[in-house]
């Protein structure tokens, strides 16, 4: 028969090791939870705190809270209905359901800033490419009910906290202010002023813009229109006094943090919402999709889904650039058993299986040989697991209660009662960590 293949867009992530520079073994999904696990501590020591919602959706929830004029509503959703007749969508983006969550659980009832974080399987009908996807993943920040510069600079600092404790080098930090509602008002003016006389020369997915979301047309990724709004008015220019003091602070205490940034006046977002700080952190290692993360202030959506006027801020992190980043950097990451345990012969295997649990009860990584093959035919599975120490069980040390120690780097192998070992498995452990780093 047949066999069926996982559908465009998607991708499986193996616990297959493989290598990948010298001597490095490398499985993919260790690089996702060494990410998953930087991330959730980091996020922790600020004080955020994880929430999981659903990964499909009402409709209408996305329509309203990222806006139908929006690629990711107009093109990209996967909805559906369901067998109740209701409009399902599988989540393109972690913020509306945070919102709607906050809102449905009044959150903001508890008082004060609520600070959330989130991961998880997102969908997008696009392009398959490199980095690129149809499932892909995000960790993503919301802080919700504080409209400080502070918010703003505290998630961005969370953002490089994070990319930096992985390792991650050549990210370029992109920085704009969108203002508020007025402000775009008068720059929304400003700007189809500007374009109007080149509506022929724009794209099309632009010209159609024109009238419905100019501002979209900024971060146009045609050569053409880059041409033309390259020299399109700025929005920095645009600035109300209230906004301006929103960003003069924001950039004062990125720049005590030491966080450098460069401006990019094109970089926004095109809903009425989406307020003051945007943002963008880019790889110059990842060829077309560029963008890690992508956040900003977002002051006008928990009133747009229903809730009480209450000011945002947050990011997103593609997961699926961030790990193709990781492999490049060839960094080591460990995932080996302590110790492989062989054994042959009846009274040796069931002797095994019970070694095996003990000293997995003492802390230690076990794995434990199930093939009843020959011993040599063990013992290269045993190199080839990575682990420091192979226990060698055969019936005569069943029957003694021993077993043999041997020392994979070195071939040293020891006879030793099984007993000693177990009260003894600190030592044990203390040994393979020296074995390990020699
Ligand atoms: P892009 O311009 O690359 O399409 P976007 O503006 O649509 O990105 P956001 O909605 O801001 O992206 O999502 C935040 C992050 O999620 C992106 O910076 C990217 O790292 C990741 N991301 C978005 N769409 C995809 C996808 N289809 N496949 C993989 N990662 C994605
Ligand atoms: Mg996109």
């Amino acid at each position: 028969m047949e066999p069926i293949q996982s559908l465009p867009g998607t991708e499986d992530i193996l616990p297959k090791t493989q290598l990948v520079g010298k001597d490095v073994k490398v499985a993919d999904i260790h690089t996702w939870q060494r990410v998953e696990a930087t991330a959730r501590e980091i996020l922790a020591r600020a004080a955020y705190r994880e929430i999981r919602t659903p990964t499909f959706e009402a409709t209408s929830l996305f329509e309203r809270g990222i806006g139908v004029a929006t690629d990711v509503v107009g093109k990209e959703m996967y909805s559906f209905k369901d067998k109740g007749d209701r409009g399902c969508t599988l989540r393109p983006e972690g913020t509306a359901g945070v919102v709607r969550a906050y809102v449905q659980h009044s959150l903001y009832a508890q008082g004060g800033v609520q600070r959330l974080w989130y991961t998880g399987p997102m969908f997008r009908y696009e392009r398959p490419q490199k980095g690129r996807q149809r499932q892909f993943h995000q960790v993503g920040v919301e802080v919700l009910g504080s409209a400080d510069p502070r918010a703003d600079v505290e998630v961005i600092a969370l953002a490089t906290d994070i990319l930096q404790a992985l390792g991650l080098k050549n990210l370029t930090f992109y920085l704009n202010s969108v203002g508020d509602k007025r402000d775009r008002t008068r720059y929304r003016q400003a700007l189809v002023d500007y374009l109007t006389p080149y509506a022929a020369d724009l794209d099309a997915d632009s010209r159609d813009r024109l009238s419905r979301n100019p501002l979209r047309i900024l971060d146009s990724k045609d050569e053409k229109t880059q041409a033309i709004t390259a020299a399109a008015p700025s929005i920095l220019d645009y600035l109300g006094p209230d906004s301006k003091r929103h960003f003069d602070q924001v950039l004062s205490q990125l720049n005590a943090l030491g966080i450098a940034y460069e401006l990019n006046p094109r970089l926004v977002r095109g809903l009425d919402y989406y307020t003051h700080t945007a943002f963008e952190i880019q790889s110059s290692d990842l060829g077309a999709q560029a963008t890690v993360c992508g956040g900003g202030r977002y002051d006008g959506l928990v009133e747009e889904l229903g809730g009480p006027a209450t000011p945002a801020v947050g990011w997103a992190i593609g997961l699926e650039r961030l790990t193709l980043l990781l492999e490049t950097l060839q960094q080591p990451i460990m995932a080996n058993p302590d110790i492989y345990l062989v054994s042959r012969g009846e009274q040796a295997e069931a002797n095994a299986l019970q070694l095996a649990q003990k000293l997995r009860h003492q802390g230690l990584t076990v794995e434990l040989d199930l093939s009843g093959s020959a011993f040599g035919k063990q013992f290269k599975r045993a190199d080839r697991s990575g682990a420091a120490v192979c226990l060698v069980l055969g019936d005569d040390e069943a029957i003694q209660g021993t077993v043999q120690i041997k020392w994979l780097a070195s071939g040293e192998q020891t006879s030793c009662p099984q007993a000693d070992l177990l009260r003894d498995a600190a030592s044990l452990r203390q040994q393979m960590a020296t074995a390990q780093s020699s």
